[in-house]
């Protein structure tokens, strides 16, 4: 189900909780929501959709991948960028990691560990500063 997203500063700067199996329903939201603003969005995380679980989905080509409780597990080649945030709409500079490893759960709770480079693993960096309620 396609739902309405949250551009509330105050909710959207409150850490997210674990995600478990029973958030299923959650990803798929999730998913549903990214796909129908694709113009805009390269992944999302839950809490732009109102749920504050650790659950992200991003595009990789034509499919898409949630990932439950993503954690940075690893990363090198440090560097300087602007980053804007499409549902904000607010850039600022900061340091991104070129790659990154990610250690996360699949909806079925298992586990998972994912190289990402370039532009993905900067995608995927922006979504886990969004769980923790850290807005660019
Ligand atoms: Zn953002």
């Amino acid at each position: 189900m396609v739902r309405e997203l949250i551009r509330d500063a105050a909710f959207l700067s409150r850490k997210s909780k674990a995600a478990t199996a029973a958030d299923k329903a959650i990803a798929q939201d999730l998913v549903d929501t990214l796909q129908a603003n694709m113009d805009r969005f390269f992944g999302m995380s839950a809490n732009m959709i109102g749920e504050r679980k650790r659950i992200i989905a991003i595009c990789n080509g034509p499919f898409f991948v949630t990932m439950l409780n993503p954690k940075i597990t690893g990363k090198a080649r440090k560097y300087q960028t602007d980053e804007a945030c499409p549902l904000l709409e607010e850039s600022c500079s900061l340091e991104r990691y070129e790659t990154v490893t990610v250690a996360w759960q699949d909806t079925e709770m298992q586990s998972r560990v994912t190289i990402l480079e370039g532009f993905q693993a900067q995608v995927v960096q922006h979504l886990i500063d969004h769980l923790d309620g850290k807005l660019v």
